[in-house]
C-alpha cells in the first residue's frame, strides 16, 4: 500500500456506533438521539443500507468437544460509516443474542497500523483497531471478551471472512452516494417510506 489516498474526516471518532443504540428487528439498530449530529458521521448496520443483502450471518458457540453451548446461534450484524469521503476501511460488528439484543461490539479494521496513524489514530489505538477491540462507544456484556477472542480468531485464520468485510465495506461505500441525506436519516430512524 503505497501512498494511500488518506480522507480527512472531521473527527477519528467515525464509525464509532451510535450512543443509545438500541436492537429494534434483527439486523436493525434504531437511533435513539443524537440524530442532530451530521448523518455522515453516523454508522449504519450493512443490512438497513442494502436489505436485499445476505446478512453477516451467525456464530454457534461450540464447546472443546465440538457440541454447541446454546441452542441458539448469536447474530453477527456489520455496521459501516456513511461518509462518502471517508476511507476509513472498518467495520463495527455487533453480536446480537435471538432476542436481538447488542452482546458486545467490536471494532476491527483490516488495513495496516501506519494506515490508521496517518488517518489520525495514536499507534495504541491503530494497533487495537487492526486487530479488533471491543468499542467502548457500543453495548458490551460479560460474554463481549469471549466474542472478541472469535472475531479476532475469524479474521486472522480465515482471509475468506476478511475478504467478505472488505466486499461488504466497499458496496456500503459506493452504495451510500445514491441517498440523500434525509433518505440515509430516515433509514437510520428506521421509518419506512
Ligand atoms: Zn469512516
Amino acid at each position: 500500500m503505497n501512498n494511500p489516498k488518506l480522507p480527512k474526516p472531521k473527527s477519528v471518532d467515525c464509525g464509532t456506533p451510535p450512543k443509545g443504540v438500541q436492537a429494534e428487528k434483527k439486523g436493525s439498530f434504531k437511533m435513539l438521539d443524537d440524530l442532530t449530529d451530521d448523518v455522515f458521521d453516523q454508522l449504519m448496520a450493512f443490512n438497513v443500507l442494502l436489505p436485499a443483502r445476505d446478512s453477516l450471518g451467525e456464530i454457534y458457540l461450540l464447546s472443546s468437544e465440538g457440541e454447541p453451548l446454546f441452542e441458539e446461534p448469536y447474530a453477527l450484524v456489520d455496521f459501516y460509516c456513511l461518509n462518502p469521503d471517508c476511507d476509513c476501511c472498518k467495520v463495527t460488528l455487533v453480536i446480537q443474542d435471538k432476542k436481538n439484543r447488542p452482546i458486545a461490539t467490536i471494532a476491527y479494521g483490516w488495513q495496516s497500523v501506519s494506515y490508521y496513524q496517518q488517518w489520525g489514530l495514536d499507534k495504541t489505538t491503530a494497533s487495537l483497531l487492526s486487530e479488533g477491540f471491543l468499542d467502548p462507544m457500543g453495548p458490551q456484556s460479560k460474554k463481549s471478551d469471549m466474542f472478541l477472542e472469535i472475531v479476532q480468531e475469524m479474521v486472522e485464520i480465515n482471509p475468506h471472512f476478511k475478504k467478505w468485510l472488505q466486499n461488504r465495506y466497499h458496496l456500503f461505500k459506493k452504495t451510500v452516494p445514491q441517498y440523500g441525506k434525509t433518505k440515509l436519516l430516515e433509514l437510520l430512524r428506521g421509518s419506512k417510506t
